[in-house]
């Protein structure tokens, strides 16, 4: 499983617009409330030591205090019968320092969080994140510049003004990796850390498909020319709202130049050490992205295969 899918949650959307349903669930005792304090969740304090730290899912009446009037709060879905949601915290000092949440945990910046909790809980976090982070950034009409209100239990913003409505956005990003028979493409990004390596990647486009995007993007950036692309998985990556689309690309030849622009430096790894470096080994002075990143399960799954 690639981390941040997997999300446990049914989303219940039917349930969305029904804020008589969704505000006495949000009260309700056996509900629990997820508090995100600057995009990063709640950690539960006596886990922290445990091997695999919980989310710091709360009831209601716990983190009820800790937000100011008209703060986010969205409805993330029902675990069986019970509502979970997330609430922004954002507008006061650290409240895991003091009031109601002191001593119960920590607020931990989200990838690190997600790095450390199970895949589940890293799937919460995903649409935790992505969607206050919406909030955070669409308070006001893109289109006449007027205040925008929280409706649908967090899924939509409506302009009081022009009544314009607004929904979280997903940004498609192509992530793939170009092979030819037994060597695979990757790139050092200019911003990366010295020796990491990674699949190429970029924005789709408007007007754009999937495969057109993966041959573009090989083409910019590494000025290499594919044939077949083949899809392998998607990843919700919440830094900020990003899909990432991870694909296979066909390589017409190994010619291939960096466009010293994103990328400083493109290699061909050979299987053989493709497999070394999925298994975290430092191998010709490279190395590549950890499992969080659906880069190294497009290496993982390209070196473990057969061909
Ligand atoms: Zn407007």
């Amino acid at each position: 499983m690639i981390p941040f899918a997997g999300n446990p949650l049914n989303r219940a959307s039917e349930k969305r617009t029904d804020s008589s349903w969704i505000e006495s669930k949000r009260h309700d005792p056996s509900s629990l409330v997820l508090p995100m304090w600057r995009l990063a969740p709640l950690l539960l304090e006596q886990k922290l030591t445990a091997e695999q730290p919980e989310l710091g899912l709360l009831r209601p009446d716990i983190v009820d205090s800790l937000a100011s009037a008209g703060a986010p709060c969205i409805f993330l879905g029902l675990d069986g019968d019970v509502a979970v949601f997330a609430l922004d915290v954002s507008d006061r000092a650290d409240p895991s320092k003091d009031g109601p949440l002191a001593g119960l945990g920590h607020f931990v910046e989200a990838r690190a969080a997600a790095q450390a909790v199970s895949m589940r809980d890293a799937a919460i976090i995903a649409q935790a994140k992505a969607m206050i982070d919406w909030h955070q950034r669409h308070g006001f009409c893109p289109r006449c510049g007027a205040p925008t209100k929280l409706v649908d239990a967090g899924y939509r913003r409506l302009c009081g003004e022009c009544k314009a409505e607004h929904f979280p956005r997903t940004d498609p990003v192509v992530i793939m990796l170009a092979t030819d028979g037994d060597a695979c493409l990757v790139g050092r990004g200019k911003h990366f850390p010295r020796g990491m390596f990674s699949a190429l990647a970029g924005f789709v486009e408007p007007g754009e498909t999937i495969e057109e995007a993966v041959r573009r993007e090989l083409m910019e950036e590494a000025s290499i020319k594919v044939s077949e692309v083949t899809y392998y998985a998607t990843q919700p990556w919440p830094f900020p709202s990003s899909l990432m689309i991870g694909c296979f690309a066909k390589a017409e030849s190994r010619d291939a130049k960096a466009d010293d622009i994103e990328i400083a430096e493109v290699r061909w790894i050979e299987r053989s050490v493709a497999r070394g470096l999925i298994n975290g080994k430092r191998m010709d002075g490279i190395m590549v992205p950890p499992p969080i990143a659906i880069a190294h399960h497009l290496i993982k799954a390209w070196a473990l295969s057969e061909k």
